[in-house]
């Protein structure tokens, strides 16, 4: 025997549509956040690190020119001001404007 009232599955699904939309907002704040992370190159990038990118260019050890960073990189071509920005090695992601990697040529003045 079905111990279901005969509107019972439509009250479940009213109740879980209810519970979707209330978790939709922190949903799509979760997924915003995530795909901002996903954008950004990761130190742990394999080319990333084949070239000694750090999202900060005072923790490389590598780095000569204490002035270098991705901000003033000629390959950089994020907006002045601006946390990150696209860089030509790094196709389709950003890279961190205090960041720094071997590949750093001084922007044209
Ligand atoms: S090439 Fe320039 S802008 Fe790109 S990661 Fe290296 S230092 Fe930064």
């Amino acid at each position: 025997m079905d111990h279901c009232a005969p509107d019972c599955g439509r009250r479940r699904f009213i109740k879980l549509t209810a519970i979707g939309l209330a978790a939709a907002p922190f949903a799509s704040a979760l997924l915003g956040s995530a795909a901002r992370a996903a954008d950004m190159v990761s130190e742990s990038d394999p080319q990333a690190s084949a070239l000694g990118y750090v999202a900060d260019a005072t923790k490389s050890t590598k780095r000569t020119d204490a002035s270098a960073a991705c901000h003033n990189c000629g390959l950089y071509t994020g907006k002045e001001g601006e946390e990150s920005g696209p860089c030509a090695i790094f196709q389709g992601k950003l890279v961190h404007a205090n960041g720094w990697c071997t590949a750093w040529v001084k922007k044209a003045a």
